[in-house]
């Protein structure tokens, strides 16, 4: 039995009980949030608050289907994965339909971590090369060598700059990057910048083995990558002899409404995908999924043991989320009611100069705020308010994002409707009105 305990206790014990390295939500308000449904968040009081942060659970926090099949499963049986087991292979033959050939091969770990850290093993022992290309501001894990990988770690707070093995490409930003919206060759000319870094690396006798990049910026702030930006970068990656990553991790299953895949917008088929969050609704699942060469030549001998991935559990999570998205039709939904959304804030942008651009795919978008549409002189600090009146008047949890810390961050479960998008855009109205008074 678990004694329910107050706020200011939970706080007050979480300070020297929990490593302190990790913030509390809306710190100086935390939630006490105690159950999900759907696209809502309800607290001890029995409010309810409109989660329009929570990519993990994708097709509604504890949908019944996934709870059932979580169930079920646990009441069954729980192993590894070295005892013959059918959800294990229906899964990963479901998994890998979800792309096209050659990528056909499945890899189970439990963090999206641990996806992106099995992909580096994957493309050094297919390429027998060692560095790492990855675009500026990302973030790809918080295991030692994916902090190494990521620029939003390294060469942030606490960081230790970028490690040797690693290249960093500039961030394909249209807003305020060096090519901007209406430059049409923007993509072909943000992927030199990825030969660049292939360059740097030959001079030094170096060649890489792997170009990470998400399909949608995410840390980087919501960006829609330029058209024809993947497809240049991964030409040049692989005639350097080095494989390209999708990491899906928060972007993937059919949140960007028109494709399973946020990378297939550029149109490009990766090397390597690797995929977490949305992927068990909140369980702890992840996944990578290459092609037969890759994976046969990581089978050099050396087995791939993970306690935990691939369980019967984790499998059958697995299946009832992709039955849930193709059943209820969620990616059509993400691309219907994300234009909605997308529309609604380009109409209150033509009445508030601080929105500055509008962007995403179906249900991953970013609002970015600016206090001057010519300079783009970032509106960190009206972003903040913003996000704390939408919480404290709205009941509205919302979210920053970019290296400016001025990108309202928009990646609600996919069940949000149309009328929680009426209701996120009458509200930020509402609040944007606020700001303009004050
Ligand atoms: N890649 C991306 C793009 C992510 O956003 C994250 C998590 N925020 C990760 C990888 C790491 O996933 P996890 O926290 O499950 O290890």
């Amino acid at each position: 039995v678990i004694v329910e305990r107050d706020k200011a206790f939970l706080v007050r014990e979480r300070q020297h009980r929990i490593g302190r390295s990790l913030s509390i939500a809306y710190g100086s308000a935390p939630l006490k949030i105690v159950a999900g449904e759907g696209a809502y968040l309800i607290d001890d009081e029995g409010t309810r608050w409109l989660d329009m942060v929570n990519n993990v659970c994708h097709v509604g926090h504890c949908h019944p289907r996934v709870v059932k099949a979580a169930q079920m499963q646990i009441a069954r049986l729980n192993t590894n994965s070295r005892y013959l087991h059918d959800s294990l292979v229906e899964y990963s033959r479901r998994l890998a339909a979800l792309f096209p050939d050659p990528l056909n091969v499945c890899f189970f770990v439990n963090s999206g971590s641990e996806a992106n850290d099995l992909a580096i093993r994957l493309a050094r022992a297919y390429t027998g090369n060692r560095d790492v290309i990855t675009v500026d501001h990302a973030y790809h894990g918080h295991l030692t060598s994916l902090i190494d990988v990521s620029p939003y770690k390294f060469a942030g707070k606490g960081g230790e700059g970028r490690p040797a093995h690693v290249r960093v490409a500039e961030m394909p930003d249209l807003y305020r990057g060096r090519y901007r919206y209406g430059d049409t060759d923007a993509g072909r000319k943000y992927a030199e910048d990825v030969k660049r870094q292939i360059d740097a690396l030959a001079a030094e006798g170096r060649k890489p083995a792997l170009f990470f990049s998400e399909g949608i910026l995410g840390t980087g702030g919501q960006l829609v990558l330029p058209e024809g930006y993947l497809r240049g970068a991964y030409a040049h990656v692989r005639a350097a002899g080095g494989l390209c990553l999708a990491d899906e991790v928060q972007v993937g299953f059919g949140r960007v409404g028109s494709h399973m895949w946020a990378h297939e917008t550029q149109g490009v088929v990766p090397d390597i995908v690797t995929m977490g969050k949305p992927i068990g609704n909140g369980h702890p699942m992840a996944a990578v999924v290459t092609t037969e060469a890759i994976a046969a030549a990581f089978a050099n001998g050396m087995e791939y043991f993970n306690t935990f991935g691939g369980n019967p559990v984790s499998a059958g999570i697995g299946l009832a989320v992709l039955d849930i998205i193709r059943d209820e039709r969620l990616m059509h939904h993400c691309a219907v009611v994300g234009n909605r959304l997308m529309d609604g804030a380009r109409e209150l942008a033509s009445r508030h100069t601080i929105i500055g651009d509008v962007r995403g795919y179906g249900l991953f978008n970013g609002i970015e705020l600016v206090r001057d549409r010519d300079t783009l002189e970032p509106a960190a600090a009206e972003l903040d308010f913003v996000i704390a009146e939408m919480k404290e008047r709205h009941r509205i949890l919302l979210s920053s994002e970019g290296p400016q810390h001025n990108v309202l961050k928009i990646k609600p479960p996919a069940p949000f409707s149309a009328d929680d998008c009426d209701r996120f855009l009458e509200a930020l109205d509402a609040v944007l009105a606020q700001v303009k008074a004050a």
